[in-house]
């Protein structure tokens, strides 16, 4: 039985799905920049998530959006929008620019072996969708125009600080005097903006009778209410999201269909690196590609990063990464192990313990505690390949049984060692050797592992 911490309610719950398919919505990467280390911490969990789910037996429809537009420097209604500004960085245009990183995550999503979503959402195929939207919560009152744009009443919408636990008029007196004074309160926010005569921004679609494009909040709303409908089961996101983006989208998809947009919420916290917040400035932006170059695959960062919880802030070391790999290295040594012993594979069609590792699991996705009882357990291949799809960890395909031909050079290594004719053995090591695989000598003959 999976129990969830839900933020909407503060409380670890038990998770009970609404229909036959658990409805699954992560808010996904603006794709205008290389991602960086971070980036990966929440799609990691989330991935955890869906195979937790999976290995429940749930059916899974899962939507990811990609960001290609509206997303300001800001994370409000100002600044350039993040798109526009790669393109300008790059010299090239915002839909190349869209494409490029598109790509990026996607690779690099394979590397990490997170299971495909059933949906990709580009917010730029929406559009038609985000305009009704707003049609939509101007019908219901819910709206106001601007200069700049159409904006979100949120004192309209009672429920708008609950949420995020928000001191509305805290936020208020807080306020920077001058800033947009059209906007009636200082949460409202932009569900569509308008492009000002002079004002470059390449993405543009005609509504309102002008040039315009979506607000970064109405993506989201849009895109659940177009592929999954209201109420989904879970929504996904980055602490970060609680107080703006996910209070946004829940108050507009109140006004535009009256209804809860997802009855349990999952928030991920951030990673420092050294200690520090990850930035630019600092030089610790470090890409899978930099781990990559100091000789740590993917596999090991996600290993490190399942070795905590998602829930509470974790600092990334190098020497931590290190520790991770090792660990998963250790891990592949027990299932080469499982290979030549032969009950543990013989018992390939019953797993002994896989029972306990999915129960931390269900446990708010208690990965570091289901690797504890992986560290402990005395596993067979059977828990081996159920914990690999449990976790995406490519710990079996990583480590191939060796052929028949090897196993016979072991086999042979043996007779000679017991004929004590060692310069066989020591020629049969060394092409062994040569071929990745390390023997060692026990009372039961040649053991081997990867080297
Ligand atoms: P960004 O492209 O920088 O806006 O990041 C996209 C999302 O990645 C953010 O909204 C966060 O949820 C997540 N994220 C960014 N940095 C980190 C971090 N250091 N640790 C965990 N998640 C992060
Ligand atoms: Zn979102």
């Amino acid at each position: 039985m999976l129990k969830l911490y839900n933020t909407l309610t503060r409380r670890l719950e038990e998770f009970k799905p609404l229909g036959e398919e658990v409805k699954i919505y992560t808010c996904g990467p603006t794709v205008y920049n290389f991602p960086h280390i971070g980036n990966y911490a929440a799609y990691t969990y989330w991935d955890l998530l869906v195979r937790t789910l999976k290995a429940d037996g749930y059916k899974i429809k899962r939507v990811l959006n990609l960001t290609d537009v509206g997303h300001l420097t800001s994370d409000g209604d100002e600044g350039e929008d993040k798109l526009e500004k790669g393109a300008a960085r790059e010299g090239k245009s915002v839909y190349e620019i869209a494409d490029f990183y598109i790509n990026i995550y996607l690779d690099n999503y394979a590397k990490m072996e997170f299971l495909p979503a059933d949906v990709l959402a580009r917010a730029t195929d929406y559009i038609e969708s985000d305009m009704q939207a707003v049609d939509k919560m101007t019908a219901a009152g819910y709206t106001y125009k601007t200069k700049d744009g159409v904006y979100f009443d949120t004192s309209k919408f009672i429920k708008y600080a609950d949420f995020a636990r928000l001191d509305l008029a805290g936020l208020q007196a807080g306020a920077r005097v001058g800033f947009n004074a059209e906007k009636r309160n200082v949460s409202d926010f932009a569900v569509w903006k308008f492009i000002q005569p002079g004002e470059k921004h390449a993405m543009r679609w005609e509504y309102l009778g002008r040039p315009g494009y979506p607000g970064w909040h109405l993506e989201c709303s849009t895109i659940i209410h177009e592929t999954l409908g209201e109420p989904i089961d879970i929504h996904t996101g980055g602490v970060d999201h609680i107080p703006v983006h996910h209070t946004n989208e829940i108050a507009q998809t109140y006004a535009m269909t009256g209804k809860a947009l997802a009855r349990y919420w999952l928030h991920c916290d951030f990673i420092t690196v050294d200690g520090q917040k990850i930035s630019k400035s600092l030089g610790n932006t470090y890409t899978l590609e930099d781990l990559a170059d100091k000789g740590f695959s993917a596999m090991d960062y996600k290993m490190w990063l399942l070795s905590g919880h998602y829930q509470g802030t974790r600092n990334f070391t190098f020497d931590s990464l290190d520790a991770a790999k090792n660990r998963r290295n250790n891990w592949r040594r027990r299932i080469a192990l499982c290979y030549q012993i032969p009950e543990k594979r013989q018992n390939s069609d019953k797993s002994l313990h896989f029972a306990e590792i999915l129960a931390a699991a269900n446990n708010n996705l208690n990965s570091a505690e289901a690797f504890a009882l992986i560290d402990n357990l005395d596993l067979n291949l059977a828990d081996w390949q159920k914990i690999d799809e449990l976790f995406g960890l490519r710990l079996i395909a990583d480590t191939p049984d060796i052929s028949e031909e090897q196993y016979a050079l072991i086999s042979e290594r043996d007779v000679a060692r017991v004929a004590k004719d060692y310069a066989k053995s020591d020629e049969l090591r060394d092409k062994l050797l040569t071929q990745g695989i390390a023997v060692k000598d026990t009372p039961s003959g040649g053991v081997w592992e990867y080297c």
